[in-house]
């Protein structure tokens, strides 16, 4: 439930004020894991159904910001966003289908690649985004060539 303890407490954690919105927010969130704007305020209607479209672009950027909720833009597709915030995962993204999934870094700690020459910048992030094809689709590009 929306109301679970948890999510309050996350909340304080960060210094953030304990709202309903938010708890719906974050419930979503949790749920239905790299889902986009649209599938978050579906779903965060289902636990309160008056929640406006503000309200969730609202409780989503305060969630973001304080690091509560990780946010995932692969270019040329809607942001995604999920709960799974503690460690430097990465994502493949299917380029025909858009399906995300995550991938367990192989180092652990950002940055997880090493520039050849870092010229001088204090380096704390290499975005990796694996691209390619999912089974799925994979399947459909060969019975349909
Ligand atoms: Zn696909
Ligand atoms: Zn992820
Ligand atoms: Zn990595």
């Amino acid at each position: 439930m929306a109301d679970d303890p948890q999510y309050a407490d996350a909340l304080k954690s960060v210094g953030l004020r304990v709202t309903r919105p938010r708890m719906a927010v974050m419930h979503a969130v949790e749920h239905h894991p790299h889902a986009d704007t649209e599938v978050i305020i579906n779903a965060a209607r289902d636990e309160q159904p008056d929640i406006s479209r503000q309200t969730v672009y609202d409780a989503l950027n305060a969630l973001t910001a304080t690091g509560l909720v990780r946010r995932i833009q692969p270019a040329g597709h809607l942001a995604r966003y999920e709960s799974r915030v503690n460690d430097n995962h990465h994502h493949i993204v299917c380029r025909s289908c858009g399906v995300v999934a995550d991938v367990d870094c192989a180092v652990g700690e950002a940055p997880c690649l090493t520039a050849s020459d870092d010229l001088g910048f204090d380096v704390d992030e290499a975005e990796v985004i694996f691209w390619g094809l999912c089974p799925d689709c994979t399947l459909q590009t060969r019975s349909h060539p």
